[in-house]
């Protein structure tokens, strides 16, 4: 049965809340399997909103998917989770190790894979060090495998030179929760839509991206018609057709509408006194360091950015941001999301810390309904990055590399000599490439993701990774995919259930997989090959009883034990977490001290069930921001300047390119292009231009244009659409023919290091 996209959006569950007249279509015949054997429980391997699925097994194949009813998704699902099945039977899996010889590649043996991948970095360790070589990590590999890898490198080898994709995604959103309380991840839960009278959206088009929590706001909305939605974002996306107030504005300039809303915010007394004089410090940084002020200094530097002085930068009506500040403030309970557009800036983290400002000025947090909760862009990279600590500069459950404590609390958990694990943060996502670049790293192993295509400016770093002075691995699910097909070799891995493993999605949920079909051929478990290589490696460093001391490892579960262990007494604390349990539960969230704790909704709150609230401060009587323990127990309004954007347009290059997904598709495509329905509805990238500038430029829909930043040029087809507002265009990221990632720049935000992917200035001419 062929689909036209049309139909399709009118299955998913985003025009169902897009339309809002509520359309809960059957999905076509065809998408329900014929027979099935049995359903297993699982998680759908696309975003982090992390919708619990039943997967159909008949004849040891997934035929089919269902939603979990007894899951947060109520059953529900969107397109790409419905058609999950053909991703496991693409023609292009990688079913067995591949070398690179001369320009092709050839099929050899495990043994032989491992044998040299051992040999290639014991042998870079030896000449030049453990700095020599580095792992790049993803958001989608299950924690265990992400823990494990850590394990290894920070505590095995000693080196920091380990990163996760999480770095182009999540980065900012970690800092600033970091930076305004103390300890990363959100407080709040889905559970809080169903409490919430105002929705801020800003920089996320939760319609296309988050479809199923996008689906429960707008049953909210349906139900309760006094709802208020605002929808920051320069784009009139399908999120925003059904915002109350749509708030358009020039890319980089939200930071002077968030203190403006502020600035209202103080001046109309909407703020309120009892949770600043409680919960709530104010800090800006002098002489590089971060310093109190006083509320009245706050007040102070609040003065300049009045609603006349944001409409003036951002273009967005100081009317608009009048009225959104005192829907923010006056709401029963304010709940605000994000994603990329927040958190791909060079100003990130001090744009996800002005959003949080809002809510601890006006009391919105912290209770059912009032939270600030940061959307996650793959399904574990909260769970398998965050937490885990698989970033170059943290160790696990809230640690960091650059605090001696935790040092040596990692070290002697992990039971390696004091001084192992090296105290500088090793290099971030883009420095890994560019040290790879350069030769400074010689050996790199890149796993579960796909940076030859989604890196930020990614042509310098495509030359890297064919250098042929450098060894890289790649494990892959699929092969060629735009990474390995510059690999010197390739692991075959087993993709989603064909292993078993834990994700922990964006509301602090963990949820177990079980492992339900056999991978393709002779395709591995990624945890299989890791504990593999670090005893082969450990034995041709002549530590090979070092090795089965700390890598003493059957399968997963006896690593989800092990991850247990080391979050006890943090403020994560999944003790009572257990396999067993996960098995069994549709998710649990953290923290979960004892194996009767039924998990934790809301964190920071005692009143709402938090329980490491009177063990981390005794003295609370309901709210404590446990994690900010130097500040008192309380969180941090920021005073944050605006800067506007690394490459703002000019003279030369006038148009802002931004980039993002369509519903059908995921990240760089390598599933869901797959997928002949999501293929055949979005088939290819394509180029959004508002008629405004469409007449201006002489483009009409179908046209061939050249779009050009400083860094390179595309091809696409126009769509000329009055969704970008005047001097933006848009392009979608997912397709491998179209490198987008060639025209963006890899600028970085100072304290996260996330690449600024959302703005780059370019110029556009008819090809
Ligand atoms: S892609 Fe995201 S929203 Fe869609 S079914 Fe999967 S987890 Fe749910």
């Amino acid at each position: 049965m062929e689909i036209t996209r049309r139909q399709l959006l009118k299955y998913s569950a985003a025009l169902a809340a897009a339309s809002a007249i509520g359309l809960e279509l059957p999905l076509p015949k065809d998408l329900e399997a014929a027979h099935v054997e049995k359903w297993i429980k699982g998680v759908c391997r696309y975003c982090g909103a992390g919708c619990g699925v039943y997967v159909g097994v008949d004849k040891g194949k997934i035929v089919a998917v269902q939603g979990d009813k007894d899951n947060w998704n109520k059953g529900f699902l969107c397109v790409k989770g419905y058609y999950l099945p053909p991703i496991l039977y693409a023609a292009d899996r990688a079913k067995y190790p591949m070398l690179k010889k001369g320009d092709k590649f050839v099929r050899i043996s495990w043994k032989e894979a491992m044998d040299l991948m051992t040999e290639k970095f014991a042998d870079s360790i030896k000449k030049h060090g453990v700095h020599s070589v580095a792992f790049y990590g993803s958001g989608q590999a299950y924690t265990e495998e992400s823990y494990f890898m850590n394990k290894l490198f920070k505590g095995g080898l000693g080196t920091n030179n380990i990163d996760g994709n999480p770095r182009l995604c999540m980065a900012s959103a970690a800092v600033g929760y970091v930076s305004s309380f103390g300890k990363d991840e959100p407080m709040g839960a889905y559970d809080d839509i169903y409490h919430s009278d105002c929705f801020f959206i800003i920089g996320s088009n939760m319609a296309e991206c988050h479809p199923v929590i996008f689906r429960l706001i707008n049953e909210r909305k349906q139900k309760n018609r006094d709802v208020k939605i605002i929808m920051v974002d320069p784009r009139k996306t399908l999120s925003a057709r059904i915002a109350d107030l749509h708030m358009s504005f020039i890319p980089g300039t939200d930071l002077v509408i968030l203190h403006a809303m502020a600035h209202v915010i103080v001046k109309e007394g909407l703020y309120s006194k009892d949770y600043v004089n409680n919960h709530v410090v104010f800090k800006t940084i002098k002489d590089d360091k971060p310093a109190k002020v006083s509320f009245e200094e706050y007040v102070k530097f609040l003065e300049e950015y009045t609603p006349e002085m944001a409409e003036k930068i951002s273009h967005c009506p100081k009317d608009d941001i009048i009225k959104a500040a005192r829907w923010f403030a006056q709401s029963k309970a304010t709940m605000s999301f994000w994603t990329m557009g927040l958190n791909q800036r060079t100003r990130g983290v001090w744009a996800n810390n002005l959003v949080h400002n809002l809510h601890l000025l006006t009391g919105q947090i912290c209770r059912p309904g009032a939270t600030s909760f940061s959307l996650t862009g793959q399904p574990n990279a909260c769970g398998g990055i965050r937490d885990t600590g698989l970033l170059s500069h943290l160790l696990p459950y809230g640690r960091l590399v650059a605090n001696e404590k935790d040092r040596k609390d990692m070290e002697k958990f992990w039971g390696v000599p004091e001084g192992r694990i090296h105290p500088k943060p090793g290099p971030t996502a883009v420095d890994i490439f560019r040290a790879f670049n350069k030769g400074e790293i010689k050996c790199l192993w890149i796993a579960c993701t796909n940076p030859g295509q989604s890196l930020p400016n990614v042509g310098p770093y495509r030359k890297g990774m064919e250098s042929k002075d450098t060894f890289l691995v790649v494990s892959e699910a699929y092969h060629p995919t735009r990474t390995s097909e510059l690999a010197d070799l390739v692991l075959p891995a087993a993709l989603w259930v064909e292993k078993d493993g834990t994700y922990g999605q964006s509301e602090r949920r963990y949820q177990y997989l079980e492992k339900a079909v056999n991978p393709p051929a002779e395709a591995r478990p990624d945890l299989d090959v890791m504990i593999e290589f670090s005893h082969k490696l450990f034995a041709k460093l002549g530590r090979a009883d070092e090795a089965k001391r700390l890598f003493n490892f059957k399968n997963s579960e006896d690593v989800w034990n092990e991850i247990r262990q080391c979050s006890k007494g943090t403020a994560y604390d999944f003790m009572g977490m257990t396999r067993a349990r996960l098995k069994k539960a549709h998710g649990i969230q953290w923290p979960c001290p004892t194996e009767d704790h039924p998990g934790t909704v809301r964190r920071y709150t005692s009143r709402y069930g938090d329980v490491l609230v009177k063990k981390f401060d005794p003295h609370a009587t309901d709210v404590s921001f446990y994690g900010a323990k130097a500040d008192g127990n309380k969180a941090a309004v920021w005073l944050r300047p605006y800067k506007g954007p690394a490459e703002p347009p000019d003279a030369e290059y006038p148009y802002i390119l931004t980039t993002g997904r369509q519903i059908e598709h995921w990240h760089t495509g390598t599933m869901t292009l797959k997928v002949p329905e999501l293929k055949r509805s979005a088939p290819d990238a394509f180029v959004e231009i508002n008629p405004r500038d469409a007449q201006k430029l002489g483009i009409k829909s179908r046209d061939k244009v050249k779009i050009t930043s400083r860094r390179g040029s595309i091809v696409l087809e126009a769509k000329v659409v009055d969704v970008p507002r005047d001097g933006l265009v848009f392009v979608p990221m997912h397709y491998p023919e179209r490198l987008i990632n060639l025209l963006t720049t890899d600028a970085y935000d100072a304290m996260s290091k996330q690449p600024e992917f959302k703005i780059c200035a370019v110029k556009i001419e008819k090809a």
